[in-house]
């Protein structure tokens, strides 16, 4: 009972509810004796990290709470970014970092003989995402912290994160990673806010008092949706965000009939089966997985975030929606949110009774798509006999979407059968399909490409018919990635020598870099980058050493591909290039070789086979180079195991030649490339994606360009022989025969002939062959250019400098003035 001296927990005040905390060495102490439990003289750093995540945790309850209340208050149009994947990385440092933390951190670890640096190493990596479309998930997350805005991202709690990578015998061995098995430090549950999510059934036709006919869903399966919230905290300004992640659970209705006749805990088990929605994150980037699962997980996250929001509105402004579309926006990741279009629909018209043309209209104000792939099997296509089956209420409103969305093509352009037939939602056959990609087209007021080249081509290609009838809802947001994490976080040297010459104030304000321009003339300064260079140059050494056992030559050039490994972004290309050195080491040619460490790393999807034989070549390549004396010093090739976040936290500040190889027109933007760039690796690049863009920030002379264009690539393939180009080049031939003739594979005759078949296949859509002499050429520009240090410092202090371009602030700025509509929230 509430009497008057009782109090509501949102009775206090920010300042009272920062006075609730002691200072960090005490807080730090309390969470070790009273919350861990830990009273023995002697523990594990781990116990420390759980301590102070804790602790630091404690110290952004008020701010979160306090965003909170400024975003209910306030009647600006609130964001909420829908992305099945969300490739976090670790969140301590971010926090540390973001509170102005780190000093305090460092003093309360102190008495205890740790650093922070050994504490930050016991958190586990949240790897909720595949690769770059879930990293820029989380960079964006950061950016709309910095920026104020009222964003907030909704997401699946994977159970399962992306998978552990191990090599065994050259090959990628697969692990499950149960990153939540020592708790997640970060989250709150929110029981409270749990939601009911349906699946299977049917659908009915009933009437209303008014004798309106509307549409039953009834006789589904139903499951919870249980949130836990991730604070994602400003940079040094009070915000404090918040990611909602989703639980998949079992209700607690029982089927009564199996209940009470003996089955309980068959009944109790077959409940349970709730749960795996959520269990794993589908380890496929850049290709479609047309299993149910992944449709479900789907319509689960969908379903339950929309429903959260619009309990909310409900909640402030009652039943009426009038300007529902006007203060919302739902930004899709990618199709994979897709059924957010019509679940809306759904969710206005059967359980708000709002009409069809009301609710369409609010439907398409309110909904932007962003697309990230041209690749055709990464478009998603639900078979209609799944989604009859699963999400029969879903179905129907699709289906009504595409008859109004078609006569209103028809009543355009009439007789045009072609035209309706190649733009409709269903794709016809003897197993007809829905398009997801064209189903977030006609449902958004936005679609945007994410690098100018990429948004082009989708104008051009893929969307073309939805561009001609449309063109106002096209647009590009160039990718970026934040600057905290990818410069300041992760290269300390770096940002203290920044510090120290161009001032503090790129670290929100990323131009600022220009700055740097001038002192590329300096040659003081200029040793100073290269001593930063070096000192992150050794402790990637360090790293190499201790995951592969490999000696890193601190005197060599740091050359460097990591991201996922698929055909397009053409690891094999840099291996025959690889092979192509050692050849000339073989051969004696080693006059004006620069010395050269190749750091290759990245997984392959479980089930791409291609992709796992790429790595099972680079190892085997490894192991042969690395193991020949006459390479001692000149050449080290390593495949680097288990690429995630954490990882490229070390490699990228340490590289010097940053690989965007891929072939031209297949890579949407990238966003390794721009961590790079920002730690000064000089991009050696085909015309690709961001790749364009890079080039243009730095200068043309400071990047190295090779391969055939966009273009080039298309009228390339219409007489593509890469039997004559090799048969023409005998560098590529011996690199031909060293490869079939079993060189890298003598106990296992064979292994590569479907990586050799494909380079000399005529289809080869990723041309490798075609660019390889190009290729070839410009590392021997880039050795050269290495040669001659100063040249090459003088270039990297350039790409830095101008890297501003690919801060995800700019890119978030973007978003918030031409697609949102959004304003940031300052305190008052
Ligand atoms: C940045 C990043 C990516 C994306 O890399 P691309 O080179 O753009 O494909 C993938 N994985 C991780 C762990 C990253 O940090």
């Amino acid at each position: 009972m509430l009497d008057q001296t009782s109090m509501a927990p949102a009775d206090i005040s920010l300042e009272d509810s920062n006075n609730l905390l002691a200072s960090l060495p005490d807080e730090l102490r309390r969470h070790l004796y009273y919350t861990l439990g830990i009273h023995d003289k002697e523990s594990d750093p781990t116990y420390y990290y759980r301590a102070l995540a804790t602790a630091v945790r404690d110290r952004l309850v008020p701010y979160w709470r306090e965003t909170r209340e400024r975003f209910r208050e306030s009647d600006q149009r609130r964001v909420h970014y829908f992305s099945l994947e969300f490739l976090l990385g670790r969140s301590l440092n971010n926090a540390v970092q973001n509170l102005d933390l780190d000093e305090a951190s460092r003093e309360a670890l102190h008495r205890y003989g740790v650093t922070l640096e050994e504490v930050a190493e016991e958190e586990p990596d949240a790897g909720l995402g595949n690769g770059g479309l879930g990293r820029l998930a989380a960079c964006f997350l950061d950016s709309c912290a910095n920026l104020q805005l009222p964003v907030a991202g909704y997401g699946i709690r994977y159970e399962f994160g992306m998978f552990h990578q191990s090599i065994e015998a050259g090959r990628q061995v697969e692990a499950p990673d149960h990153w939540l098995r020592d708790g997640n430090f970060w989250e709150i549950e929110r029981p409270e806010h749990t939601r009911t999510i349906k699946m299977y059934g049917h659908t009915e036709r009933c009437m209303d008092e008014n004798g309106t006919p509307y549409s039953r869903w009834v006789g589904t399966h139903d499951l919870l949706a249980v949130p836990y919230d991730m604070p994602i905290p400003g940079y040094k300004n009070d915000t404090v965000n918040t990611l909602r992640l989703w639980k998949a659970e079992a209700t607690d209705v029982f089927d009564l009939e199996e209940f009470n006749s003996g089955n309980y805990p068959d009944a109790v088990v077959q409940k349970n089966n709730a749960d795996q929605i959520s269990m794993v994150l589908y380890p496929n980037d850049a290709s479609e997985n047309g299993k149910e699962l992944r449709l479900k997980q789907q319509y689960f996250l969908v379903s339950a975030s929309l429903q959260d929001v619009l309990a909310k509105w409900v909640e402030q402004y009652g039943d009426d929606f009038s300007d529902f579309g006007r203060l919302n926006c739902f930004q899709l990741n990618d199709t994979h949110p897709a059924c957010a279009v019509p679940e809306l629909m759904r969710l206005l018209m059967d359980e708000h009774k709002v009409d069809w043309d009301t609710a369409w209209q609010i439907t398409t104000r309110c909904m932007a798509y962003t697309n990230h792939t041209l690749l055709p099997e990464a478009l998603e296509r639900w078979s209609v006999a799944l989604f009859s089956r699963l999400l029969p209420r879903l179905l129907e409103i699709i289906f009504e979407i595409n008859e109004r969305f078609l006569s209103q093509v028809a009543k355009k352009h009439p007789g045009d059968t072609e035209l309706r037939r190649r733009v409709s939602l269903v794709e016809e056959g003897d197993q007809p399909h829905i398009r997801m990609a064209y189903l977030c087209i006609v449902g958004s007021f936005s679609v945007n490409g994410v690098a100018h080249l990429h948004t082009e081509l989708l104008k051009s290609g893929l969307f073309s018919d939805f561009y001609h009838i449309w063109p106002e809802k096209f647009n590009n947001k160039t990718n970026g990635v934040t600057q905290r994490r990818w410069l300041s976080h992760c290269n300390p040297g770096l940002r203290d020598l920044l510090n120290e010459t161009i001032g503090t104030e790129w670290d929100s304000e990323m131009e600022q870099m220009k700055k740097l321009i001038p002192l590329a003339e300096d040659p003081a300064f200029r040793k100073r980058w290269a001593e930063v260079k070096q000192e992150n140059k050794r402790r990637l050494a360090d790293y190499v050493l201790e995951n592969t056992g490999v000696e890193f030559n601190e005197a060599a050039m740091f050359d460097v591909q990591v991201k996922r490994i698929h055909e397009y972004k053409r690891q094999l290309l840099n291996v025959l290039h690889v092979i192509h050195l050692y050849d000339r080491i073989c051969r004696g040619e080693t006059k004006d070789m620069v010395s050269r460490c190749v750091l290759i790393g990245g997984k392959a999807a479980p089930g791409y086979h291609v992709a796992k034989l790429i790595v099972k070549l680079i190892n085997n390549v490894a192991s042969v180079i690395n193991a020949d004396p006459k390479t001692k010093d000149l050449l080290r090739l390593v495949f680097f195991p288990n690429y995630r976040v954490s990882s490229m936290e070390i490699i990228c500040p340490g590289t010097e030649l940053s690989e965007q190889i891929s072939t031209a027109g297949k890579e949407a933007s990238g966003t390794g490339n721009m961590k790079f760039m920002m730690n000064g690796a000089i991009t050696i690049g085909t015309l690709d994606g961001a790749n364009i863009e890079i080039r243009d920030q730095a200068g043309a002379e400071n990047f190295f360009l090779f391969g055939l264009d966009a273009k080039g690539v298309e009228v390339a393939k219409q007489k593509y022989d890469p039997n004559a180009i090799i048969a023409a080049d005998t560098d590529i031939q011996r690199v031909m025969e060293m490869l079939e003739g079993g060189m890298f594979n003598e106990q296992e005759p064979g292994i590569f002939d479907l990586l050799t078949t494909g380079l000399r296949n005529p289809h080869d859509q990723w041309l490798t062959i075609a660019d390889l002499r190009s290729y070839i050429n410009a590392q021997v520009e880039a050795s050269k250019t290495y040669l001659d240090s100063e040249k090459w410092n003088r270039m990297s202090i350039l790409n830095a400098a101008n890297s501003g371009w690919f801060s995800s602030d700019r890119t978030i700025q973007q978003y918030a003035d031409e697609i949102w509509g959004a304003k940031p929230l300052q305190d008052s």
